[in-house]
């Protein structure tokens, strides 16, 4: 397959087409404007063939995207993604939802995002750690902290980060941690980070159950995916006193109707890097978990999970989306027909760029905050993005998802247009 070329609705790049263009009708853009030409399409992209050598001796080729969408309102923000499937469309994709992300949050940053077709769980740490640096090192000069700040994303972590702050360091021959964010604490990552974008995704869900009449103390949640994003949203969910009856990976998931201990299923997946076998629980098939009769659905694991082929059976009445993408333009207008209340990826999982602007602006001013600080900032941020975007819903009676894409074009239109034409 033509890496670039997915077609059809599960197409991240025309998922973001779709939706872009339903919002700037709404807004009054000219489809024959500049404006509407300039933010349909990424400002730069970058393709690299890496060479790295495996510990077997034999020498392989990966191949690695960085799309920058916009540089409207600052540089470029965005994650790393290291996955054997990723394909430079769903980077595209990735790179302009953190363009709409940063202006709904109000960052003074555009969106960019990577990735490395690979995969990790067949790679060692010694073979994952020379394709970080050869990639760092050959989008070195596309990346910076006032060009491009890379991040975790599926399939990296701070460990990544680690590799990536000192490759780029060595290159420059000084120290320079605002080059990416989510780094270790120790390297100048910010206190709250790890926890950030489910933190985000735990109070839009609270901010949105009061509108569907959902009472925290008695609903009950289901949460696809239990990597960064998922593991802490349940995490916090059930802080808040939700029962989370089900949670998954890629292998399938778990299930309790009594409510899974989610401190002893982090401690299992810490230690066994998977939900299965995981004694307080039955198993449950990814499919079947969408479709349970909860409250609360909160996808977080990958995109085109919810499709026009299961969207007519979800049950829950809140969707609030952990992971970037994950239901598909025909399912938004299923969900929508049935009613479902959805907080959308580029509001409800921005928790993490928010902290991750905190820990660049750490790093700029040689500050260390601590924890509250971020807590209280982060909140506030989100809090008034939610608002906004419900606010947006509103006033125009467009879905939540078609608001936020208002709100976030809007504001990056209008930087545009200050900026003017350069030519
Ligand atoms: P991760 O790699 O830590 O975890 C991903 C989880 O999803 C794992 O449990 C994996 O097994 C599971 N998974 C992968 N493919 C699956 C499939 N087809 N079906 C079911 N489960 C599957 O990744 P993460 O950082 O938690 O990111 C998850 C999602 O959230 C991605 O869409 C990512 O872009 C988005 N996101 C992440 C952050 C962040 O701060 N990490 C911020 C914003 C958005």
């Amino acid at each position: 397959m033509n890496p670039s070329q997915v077609s059809g609705e599960e197409d991240p790049f025309e998922a973001m087409h779709a939706r872009f263009d339903l919002a700037a009708a709404k807004l009054g853009l000219d489809p024959n404007g500049g404006i509407y030409k300039i933010l349909r399409m990424p400002d730069r992209e970058l393709t690299v063939s890496i060479p790295v050598q495996l510990d077997d001796g034999s020498l392989e080729l990966f191949t690695g995207y960085r799309v920058q969408h916009s540089l409207a309102r600052g540089p470029a923000k965005g994650g790393i993604r290291f996955a054997p499937n990723v394909t430079l469309n769903e980077v595209r994709a990735l790179a302009a939802w953190m363009t709409w992300k940063c202006a709904i949050v109000n960052v003074p940053f555009g969106g960019g995002k990577g990735g490395v077709v690979c995969d990790p769980s067949r790679l060692s740490v010694a073979e994952l750690e020379r394709i970080t640096r050869r990639y760092a090192a050959m989008i070195h000069d596309f990346i910076g902290p006032d060009r491009d700040i890379p991040a975790p994303d599926s399939g990296t972590s701070q460990r990544e980060m680690g590799w990536i702050v000192d490759t780029y360091s060595m290159h420059e021959r000084k120290w320079v941690p605002a080059v990416v964010t989510g780094k270790p604490v120790e390297l100048g990552g910010s206190l709250g980070r790890v926890d950030a974008t489910g933190r985000g995704v735990m109070l839009c869900a609270q901010r949105a159950m009061p509108t569907v009449g959902i009472d925290p103390r008695s609903a009950t949640a289901a949460v696809q995916g239990s990597g960064n994003v998922g593991m802490v949203s349940a995490l916090y969910l059930s802080r808040i006193g939700l029962k989370v009856i089900a949670m998954s990976d890629i292998r399938g998931g778990v299930y309790n109707e009594r409510g899974l201990d989610i401190e002893a299923l982090r401690e299992h997946v810490a230690r066994t890097r998977s939900v299965q076998g995981f004694p307080g629980g039955d198993q449950i098939s990814n499919a079947q978990l969408l479709e349970l009769p909860v409250d609360v659905l909160v996808p977080a694991a990958t995109e085109n999970v919810i499709t026009h082929a299961n969207a007519s059976r979800i049950r829950a009445k809140l969707i609030v989306e952990g992971a970037n993408g994950p239901v598909t333009a025909p399912a938004d207008k299923i969900l929508e027909e049935k009613g479902v209340f959805v907080v959308p990826d580029i509001l409800a999982n921005a928790g993490g760029v928010t902290v991750s602007y905190f820990e660049w602006l750490q790093n700029r001013t040689g500050n260390a905050w601590p924890q509250s600080q971020v807590e209280e900032r982060m909140e506030t941020m989100m809090v008034k993005a939610y608002d906004d975007v419900v606010a947006m819903a509103q006033r125009y009676e467009v879905s939540n998802r078609i608001a936020a894409y208002m709100l976030g074009i809007d504001r990056v239109a209008a930087a545009t247009r200050m900026r003017g034409l350069y030519a």
